[in-house]
């Protein structure tokens, strides 16, 4: 069969690593001159399985007040809010409680873990290298009551079975011995040690050429622009250099899957919430992270990248707008100047922003459609690149019309009541 993959992000480019795999005939269509050149791009490297949670937690809503108060806030609103932004964030409130919690929570370990699994899949079947580290993930709590606070977030972990370790001081100091110069700033941490670390560029990249091997085709500089619909199928799309067929269709184009899905009475919430990442080249290695340590005061990652430190935060509501806010430049600076105060070359960070493309529940929009040749595969919000190897799999799966391995239940777009609006 031919699929035509929409969108060479790193959910594109596994999602066509699997198709390929299953005896396809695929074309991946990507508007820019490469693959993971937007979202996938410059993100946090972390490939935390066991910290897979949904944003839109119960106490969320206050935390908000006080970080928009503060200087160095993780979250960021633009006060001009147009009617999508204020949708999103109206969405996203009604999922900040225990109940909804749980079951987002659920849904995404379920396709978390299963990424481990297809991730060490890839791994068996190929020599790919993308500056893995398998070291763990250590949270960092800067207060007591940060602490005390996390009881609340191990009863969840107990009730989804997580592996997890209480560190005191000496404990995050062996796990991460980059903190000894901040050793007075630190009162515990919570660490996750079958978590990873990679770069998602230099594995989208190396997973294309796996792609290419299994005959897999990428269009590049080709935007897609519109998709034609025929009796309840899609015939083709339309890009800016013509009209391209298929048997079936795979929208992977992350935060603007929803613009191209909407005209066809396609409505699902993904939202593109902005955020910001530095890179900068390690000094000392003893004195960097050695896998990602997550600023839970400023909700900064910090992770170790081969030769560089990369740190990513901050949400922006802010809609599609792709500025460089200096602001946020500084929170990432300083959440890594005061951690990691020796570990890198700060005068030399390059600054990027990208959009995740998220859900208000915080779980991917994985399968089926009205239409019986359009799939999805897109929504994967903050953890796309720790999911992509599950969503690929499954997504192929799906198109193949194969038994899946994890069940699809809340993966799907028939989650939310008011996606349909095909007639
Ligand atoms: C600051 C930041 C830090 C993050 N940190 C982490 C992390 O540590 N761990 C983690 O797991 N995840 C992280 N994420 C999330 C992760 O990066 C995303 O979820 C993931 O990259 C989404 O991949 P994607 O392929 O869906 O989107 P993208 O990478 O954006 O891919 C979509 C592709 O579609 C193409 N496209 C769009 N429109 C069109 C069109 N009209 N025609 C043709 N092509 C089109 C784009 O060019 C793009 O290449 C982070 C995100 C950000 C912003």
């Amino acid at each position: 069969m031919k699929v035509l993959v929409l969108g060479g992000g790193v959910i594109g480019t596994t999602s066509a690593y699997f198709l390929a795999k299953q005896g396809h005939d695929v074309t991946v269509v990507e508007r820019q001159e490469n693959v993971a050149l937007e979202t996938s791009h410059a993100n946090a490297g972390q490939v935390s399985y066991a910290y897979s949670s949904p944003w839109a937690a119960p106490g969320i809503p206050l935390k908000a007040i006080k970080w928009l108060l503060s200087k160095h806030s993780p979250l960021v609103i633009n006060p001009m809010m147009n009617a999508e932004t204020i949708k999103f964030a109206y969405r996203m409130l009604k999922n900040c409680n225990h109940n909804s919690y749980n079951i987002n929570k659920g849904r995404m370990l379920r396709i978390s873990n299963y990424a481990k699994e297809c991730l060490r899949e890839i791994e068996r079947d190929t020599d790919i290298e993308y500056d893995q580290r398998k070291k763990g993930f250590l949270q960092v709590l800067r207060t007591n009551k940060q602490v005390a606070d996390t009881q609340k977030d191990i009863a969840v972990l107990e009730q989804f079975g997580t592996e997890y370790k209480v560190l005191d001081v000496e404990g995050c100091l062996e796990a991460e011995p980059g903190l000894k110069h901040v050793k007075d700033k630190i009162a515990g941490g919570l660490q996750f040690e079958g978590d990873a670390t990679g770069n998602c560029l230099k594995f989208t990249n190396e997973l294309q050429k796996k792609c290419l091997e299994l005959g897999v085709s990428f269009e590049f500089n080709i935007t897609v622009e519109s998709l034609l619909v025929d009796n309840r199928k899609i015939s083709a799309v339309k890009t800016n250099k013509g009209e391209m067929t298929a048997d079936n269709f795979v929208v992977a184009m992350g935060s603007y899957s929803a613009q191209l899905l909407r005209p066809i009475g396609i409505d699902i919430p993904v939202y593109p919430v902005k955020g910001y990442s530095i890179t900068v080249p390690v000094l000392s290695d003893e004195d960097a992270p050695q896998s990602t340590v997550m600023d839970e005061t400023y909700k900064v990652a910090i992770t170790r990248l081969g030769n560089n430190v990369r740190a990513a935060g901050t949400a922006e509501l802010t809609g599609y707008n792709l500025s460089l806010r200096e602001k946020s430049r500084a929170t990432v600076r300083h959440s890594v100047e005061s951690l990691f105060p020796h570990a890198a070359d700060m005068s030399d960070d390059q600054f990027w922003t990208g959009l995740r493309p998220m859900t208000p529940d915080g779980t991917p929009v994985i399968g089926k459609t009205p239409f019986t040749n359009l799939f999805i595969n897109t929504g994967h919000g903050t953890l796309g690149w720790t999911m992509s190897t599950g969503s690929g799999k499954l997504i192929a799966d799906i198109v193949s019309g194969n038994e899946t391995a994890i069940s699809l239940d809340g993966l799907e777009m028939s989650r939310y009541p008011y996606a349909n609006k095909v007639t």
